[in-house]
């Protein structure tokens, strides 16, 4: 075997593309992680870093979701990928999602998923700020954790090159990927040429580099969030991620309870409906609090039109929004940014062989920090069974 050749080529280092690589590479195999940038920049550093599997259907992905929390704990007991456990906490701020909370609380426990029902009181104690005109009770996930987005992937690639043997090569654009004579042969942009027995293309939002075509005929949608970020706060400690009332009328978990169809849509904001807003927070380790977000859409081939810029119109109805859940210290914001991820229309992630022995796994949406790590290691079983 020649030194570039591999058993496992992955092209991506976001969250679905590493975690495909820690599993391979736990399993023992020779893998080669490949990023077109200088470091992943994309969806995985630009979110609030929230691993809450409490959001998601029953089945499937919230099993996923489950699993991942314990990879992460279990990664980070040995070395520091940033992961806090504590819990997140859905706040109800009217009578009918007090319901819903109860409901999925009733739900969670059937499923063997801890949840705690929090009074009024409780909550307003827990969370300083929290308002006592928004506050009906809560719902408190002491499982969950948190992640500092802009550490954790370079955390876990760090991790994978120093205990498990992962060849890491950023600036390498993969163009090509040809399946011939028993192998598939991966070509960079600067001419490089590595081969492997497998390859996973996690490309994010990507859709020009690799199979335009394939992309461009997909359902795949690519959506803009918008985010902002506070100067730290001292002496204010805000624990874990904290989702208000429009979150539990977006979250799919929430579609499952039995009263779902009785939340009243005429008594939400008409532009945090236009501009798809729900409002959720987390303190990051810095002190500063992460507030967001919005969602706005376009088809993947015509995801520029989505724009670069940031709305002040929708960063000013999403602060509104948080001025009647919380009352903080301050309000300074510091930094703004977009994010963007792909997801299908149809269906809940993509993952299609793409040649023999290639595989494309992306648009997983607004869940992937949540599912990747449980995800990538049900497919790295199937993928090397
Ligand atoms: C604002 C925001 C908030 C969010 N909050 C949460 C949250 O709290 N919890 C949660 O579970 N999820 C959250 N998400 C969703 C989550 O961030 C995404 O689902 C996840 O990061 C997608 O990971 P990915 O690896 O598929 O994509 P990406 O992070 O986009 O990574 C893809 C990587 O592939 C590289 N790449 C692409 N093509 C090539 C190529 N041809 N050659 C080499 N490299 C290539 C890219 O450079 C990139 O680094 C949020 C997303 C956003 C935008």
């Amino acid at each position: 075997m020649n030194s570039k050749h591999y058993d496992c080529i992955i092209t991506g280092a976001g969250v679905l593309g590493s975690f495909h690589a820690y599993h391979a590479a736990r399993k023992g195999l020779k893998v080669l992680l490949l990023e077109k940038d200088s470091q992943p920049t994309d969806a995985t550093v630009r979110n609030f870093g929230m691993a809450i599997p409490s959001g998601l259907n029953q089945g499937k992905w919230s099993d996923y979701g489950v699993r991942s929390l314990e990879i992460y704990k279990d990664i980070q007991s040995e070395f520091d990928l940033s992961v806090r456990k504590n819990g997140s906490m859905y706040i109800a701020s009217d009578a009918t999602e007090l319901t819903l909370l109860e409901e999925l609380s009733a739900i969670n426990k059937k499923m063997g998923y801890p949840s705690v029902i929090t009074g009024k009181e409780s909550c307003l104690e827990k969370y300083p700020g929290l308002r006592a005109s928004y506050c009906m009770g809560g719902l408190f996930f002491p499982e969950e954790i948190t992640v500092e987005p802009d550490r954790m992937i370079h955390r876990l690639i760090a991790f994978m090159q120093e205990q498990l043997g992962l060849i890491y090569r950023p600036y390498s654009l993969v163009k090509s990927v040809v399946y011939r004579n028993d192998r598939c042969f991966v070509e960079t942009s600067d001419g490089r040429e590595f081969t492997a027995d497998k390859v996973l293309i996690c490309n994010g939002r990507d859709f020009t580099s690799l199979y335009p075509e394939l992309f461009a005929k997909s359902d795949i949608v690519v959506t803009k969030l918008q985010m902002m970020r506070t100067s730290p706060m001292t002496d204010f400690v805000l624990p874990g991620a904290v989702l208000g009332g429009l979150s539990i009328r977006r979250y799919e978990s929430f579609q499952e309870c039995p009263s779902y169809e009785k939340l009243n849509a005429a008594t939400i904001n008409e532009q945090c409906k236009k501009w798809g807003i729900h409002v959720l927070f987390k303190q990051a380790a810095d002190g500063s609090l992460i507030i967001g977000d919005s969602h706005e859409y376009e088809d993947a081939r015509n995801a520029d039109r989505l724009g670069f810029d940031v709305k002040q119109v929708i960063n000013d109805i999403i602060l509104q929004e948080a001025q009647r859940i919380f009352d903080l210290p301050h309000w300074n914001i510091t930094t703004q940014w977009n994010g963007y991820y792909a997801q299908r229309k149809e269906h809940d992630i993509f993952m299609e062989t793409a040649d023999t022995n290639t595989w494309i796994i992306t648009a997983i949406g607004g869940k992937g920090m949540t599912v990747s790590a449980g995800l990538a290691e049900a497919n790295i079983h199937k993928i090397f069974a």
